[in-house]
């Protein structure tokens, strides 16, 4: 039979499972806190009875994710982990190290079915979801590893977050909990290509979490093209459910928008978005794409990337360029996975 992981559970659900093993209500609530300490082994829980200690060894899991391989950018500091599941997949997690302290990608699902053209995450299409314990997970391996605390989330790795709804917003839970990691919600960015229903449904919920919106065209035509999910819910939409967002929640929107040499970064195109988010509480993410093999996109040169910058900012509209990262180690997105064939 297939072990329980602990770290699926919201606390309710732990308090439910406690409770029906016969116990009393307060140990689902120490033994919580312990799985946020990091602990690895079932006896690290000296406050829990040895008898029970044992029925959880025999019926639960701690821990679900193996690091299988490590690398360490030269440049900067960034980190990026190949990790293992349970069931043998893959998974990437990406360490950043910044002035204010560390940042984690995690990833949300096995590979991903939005089909985006530039994206090495979706070249094989979506395996499985994760649980909401394989991603808090990410954060307790590497925090483990690094042996320092981080205070900064992104989801922005492999899998679109708002595909996987109930297990990212659980996950998110834990996160903040303060018995749980303690993180707070604006410490945490959760990226979307577009799902624009699920966007109503987060909003509703009224986190403080900053959401990131993957444009990367104002042309709706030309963002069918590289992006499919534009088909189904198009920048029309999308941008009405992210003026929604802003409302409810009082937080900016990050726009990601990348930039393919020649397809996206022309003077039109900067025009376009400039006057798509003319008046919005917004910031824009500038990314030169990052060259995946076979989709034949590559990056705009760096004079391309300074006057799209410079058109949006003459236009009023808040930009800056995002820093790149652990290139020796190719740290982008997918691109560890992808290498690795699985
Ligand atoms: N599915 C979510 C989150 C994962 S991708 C989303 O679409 O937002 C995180 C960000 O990296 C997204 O903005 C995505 O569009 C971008 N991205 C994907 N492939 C890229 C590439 N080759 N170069 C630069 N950015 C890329």
């Amino acid at each position: 039979m297939e072990k329980i992981k602990l770290k699926d559970f919201s606390k309710q659900e732990l308090e439910k499972y406690i409770v029906s093993l016969g116990e009393p209500k307060f140990r689902a609530k120490q033994i919580y806190k312990w799985l946020y300490e990091k602990i690895s082994d079932f006896d690290q829980m000296t406050n829990i009875p040895k008898a029970l200690r044992g029925r959880l060894k025999e019926e639960c899991v701690i821990n679900t994710l193996i690091i299988e391989k490590r690398f360490v950018s030269r440049l900067d500091g960034t980190r990026r982990y190949l990790l293992k599941l349970g069931d043998g997949n893959y998974i990437e997690s990406v360490l950043m190290k910044y002035i204010h302290g560390y940042s984690i990608c995690v990833s949300s699902q096995v590979g991903c079915a939005m089909g985006c053209k530039f994206c090495a995450s979706t070249i094989g299409g979506k395996r499985r979801d994760l649980t909401p314990g394989e991603i808090i997970d990410q954060i307790i391996t590497v925090e483990r590893d690094l042996g320092e605390r981080i205070s900064n989330i992104v989801m922005m790795g492999v899998g679109e977050p708002l595909d996987n709804f109930e297990n990212v917003t659980a996950f998110i839970k834990n996160v903040n909990d303060p018995d749980g990691m303690n993180i707070g919600q604006r410490h945490i960015t959760l990226s979307t290509c577009g799902i624009v229903p699920r966007i109503y449904e987060l909003a509703d919920m009224r986190l403080q979490i900053t959401l990131a919106v993957s444009l990367h065209e104002a042309d709706n035509e030309a963002r069918s093209r590289i992006m499919p999910i534009n088909r189904k819910y198009n920048i029309k939409e999308l941008m009405k459910a992210c003026g929604y967002y802003a409302k409810k929640t009082g937080r900016r929107i990050t726009f990601e928008y990348t930039l393919i040499k020649g397809v996206t970064d022309g003077p039109a195109a900067a025009e376009k978005l400039a006057a798509l988010l003319r008046g919005m509480l917004c910031h824009v993410n500038l990314i030169p794409v990052n060259a995946v093999e076979g989709t034949g996109f590559s990056p705009s040169d760096s004079g391309g990337v300074e006057e799209f910058l410079n058109r949006l900012n003459a236009r009023g509209i808040s930009a800056t360029v995002r820093r790149e990262m652990g290139s020796d180690i190719s740290a982008a997105c997918g691109q560890l996975r992808a290498s690795r064939g699985t």
